[in-house]
Formats: C-alpha cells, structure tokens, sequence
C-alpha cells in the first residue's frame, strides 16, 4: 500500500492535469506517425495509449511531453498551450522503459538530481527526495546504487525521479515493458494504487491490452497513426468500435459469413456433446458442430479448440466449475447467443482473417480473461 501524503494535492476541478491535443500530427519524412489526434484527458484520469507496434503512440506521448515537435496540431497541458516549450518548463514529467539512472550516484542522489540542476534548497531537496522514496516504498535503499538493485527496483526509482517534480501529469512509455511478468502485475497494481492515492494524470503507452484493460479509466486504442476507439475498458471489451477492435483487445474468434464476419469471444461460446442437428447451421445463427482439438485447463477457465466442420478453428472458455465433461476427439456442438456476437463488415476484418487463421490471439491475453 502506497500510505504517504500526496505531493500534488488532487486536482479534479479545474484545468490543472488536463491535457488536451487537438488535430495532433506527425511525419517522418513520406510516413505519417501521428495522423491528427484529437484527445481530451481530464485531470487525474488514468489513460491508456494501447496499439501495435508503430501505430504512433509513442510519437504520441513524445509530442505531448515536448521531445517531438508535432507537424500540426494543438497541445494543451493544464489548459496551457504548450508547443514549442522545451520538455522542462511543461508542468509533465516521463517515465522511459529504459530507466536511464546515473549509475555513479546513490538512488538519493539519482531521485534529487533535477532538483539540484533548479536549484531548488537543501533542506527541500531532502524533504522531497525522502518523500518521493516513501511514495515508492524504496526510502531504504536511499544509499544503494542502482547496480544494486533490480529491474522492479530501478523501475521504481525512476518513477520517484519524476514524482519528485510533482509534475500534473505523468507520461509513462511501456514503463513496465522491461519487467517479467510477475513482477509487471505486481507493479501494474502498484502504479495504479499511486496514481489513485496521487490523483495525479497518467498517461501511459502500452502495446499490452490486460495491462491497459487492468489499468485504464479509459483506453485509446491506435492504428495506423489515429485513435480508432477511445472508451472505458469494459465498452471497449464488450462494444469493440470495429474488427481490429475487436481482435486486438482479448481474444476472439472471427468467423465469416456472407459480406459479414460474426466476431465472438471464447467465453461466450457454449460447448456440448454433438446430438442430432436440429436445423441449418450458421455463424449467424450461433449453432456450429465440430471436433475437439484440445483441453487446456488454465485455472479459472477451461479452454477448448474445436475444428469446426468447415475446417475452420474455434476457441471456447468455459468457467472451470461449469466445464462440460468432454474428451479430445468428441464431436461437439458450439452455441452462442447471436445477441453476444458482433458483426462486422467482412473488408474491414480481411486482414485480421488473414494473419490470424480465423483465431485472432491478441498478446498477452490473460489479463482479458
Ligand atoms: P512501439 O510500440 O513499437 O514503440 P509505437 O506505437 O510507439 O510503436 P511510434 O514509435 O510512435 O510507434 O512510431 C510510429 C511510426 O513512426 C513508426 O512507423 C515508426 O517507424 C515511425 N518513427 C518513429 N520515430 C521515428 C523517427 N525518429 N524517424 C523516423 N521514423 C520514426
């Protein structure tokens, strides 16, 4: 648990820790990175910039901290108009994968280290330093160096070196990207426990979907240089805004049919033993029989890869105490509620079909489940 006192009291009312960009954009040479952004962030709103790689969002959040001079746009930080002022004199502070700490100073001195270049007092230096440390409960290792500790910990003094600006807002790029995965959740829980406790803004690059869909008050999810869907996790989760939507946040089974394609999530897919076919199978419908490939028990769930009669691949995930008893090889029949189906145009979802051989397996899925 994160206990100290903020460093930033809470600013919820008024502009303090919005942010703001309006028609956003960038090119690098003939390739466009950042394609008009319009985002509205409000003050202590945790935001997630989730998308594939290239997709532009850490041109994004580059732009927004001042290391990057966007081609056009507006960006507003606590309502202030803020291009073409250098990264320092923003009231935003960076948090890079890379923790970039002067490895010939102590943890202490790494965390006081803008502090000193302002000139800021000795005795305020300290006080912030201490406070900073406690906010990431590594006020002990004030005097290591940061050979001396771990990835996690290292991580952590960086974040502390950019807490102690008290900056109103946090630009974080795939912070934890760096981490294995135990200790990525831990600090995901962390992070967010802070940035709850701070009311500070947060806004946060990553390529994860759990990591945003665990984190996020909202996600903006990218492609190809423009926010496709900017909603909280749930609506992004259950009304995926299109079929890239729809295959990039958890995992999904896309099934064509006709001009359309039927994009279902595993967990609603229903499994039992094949009886006599009732009527005419469909996507559409929600009814399809098929062989099981595979049972994969993963804890909580229960997954099963049917090979459909068509020949086509489907995923279905059972809660473990409902798993039906089933065995490899059996012919099954998958049913599902056409209401918990989506439907897309079948052009806009030809390239997920195509790279995903009709199981779109979003990375690092666990976290959607
Ligand atoms: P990743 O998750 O891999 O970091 P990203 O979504 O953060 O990707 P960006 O780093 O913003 O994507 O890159 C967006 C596009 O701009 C990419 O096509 C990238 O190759 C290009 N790009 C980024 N920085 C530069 C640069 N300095 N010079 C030329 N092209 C660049």
């Amino acid at each position: 648990m994160v206990t100290t006192q903020p460093a930033v009291p809470a600013t919820r009312t008024g502009t303090r820790g919005t942010v703001s960009v309006r028609g956003l954009t960038k090119r690098f040479g003939d390739a466009i990175a950042v394609d008009g952004i319009d985002l509205d962030i409000a003050a202590g709103e945790f935001l997630c910039l989730l998308g594939p790689s290239g997709c532009g969002k850490t041109t994004t959040l580059r732009m927004i901290a001042g290391f990057e001079q966007p081609d056009a746009g507006e960006i507003l930080v606590s309502g202030v108009e803020v291009s073409g002022t250098p990264p320092y004199r923003r009231d935003v502070n960076t948090v890079f994968q890379a923790y970039a700490l002067f490895p010939h100073m102590t943890v202490a001195e790494n965390v006081a280290y803008g502090l000193r270049q302002r000139r800021t007092p000795r005795a305020e230096i300290r006080e912030r330093v201490v406070a900073s440390l406690d906010m990431v409960r590594m006020r002990r290792y004030a005097d290591r160096k940061p050979t001396q500790l771990s990835g996690g910990q290292q991580q952590r003094i960086a974040l502390a070196r950019a807490l102690v600006n008290r900056p109103a807002v946090l630009l974080l790029d795939e912070p934890l990207g760096a981490l294995d995965r135990q200790l990525r959740e831990e600090m995901q829980l962390e992070l967010k426990l802070l940035q709850s406790d701070l009311g500070m803004t947060f806004v946060f690059v990553t390529h994860d979907q759990g990591e945003a869909l665990s984190m996020s008050d909202r996600i903006a999810i990218m492609r190809d240089g423009r926010v496709e869907q900017l909603a909280d996790p749930t609506t992004v989760y259950s009304q995926p805004a299109s079929a890239f939507v729809a295959g990039f946040v958890g995992q999904q089974n896309f099934l064509e049919d006709g001009d359309e394609v039927i994009a279902i999530r595993p967990e609603h897919v229903r499994l039992e033993a094949a009886g006599k076919q009732s009527g005419k199978q469909s996507a559409r419908a929600g009814e399809l029989d098929g062989t099981l490939l595979a049972i994969a028990p993963l804890g909580e769930t229960v997954q099963y890869q049917v090979r459909l009669e068509d020949g086509r691949a489907l995923l279905a995930r059972r809660p473990a105490p409902e798993a039906p008893a089933l065995a490899v090889g059996d012919r099954v029949r998958c049913t599902w509620t056409p209401d918990q189906a989506r439907r897309f145009p079948a052009s806009e979802a030809a390239s997920l079909l195509a790279t995903t051989d009709t199981i779109a397996t979003a990375p690092d899925t666990e976290g959607a489940s």
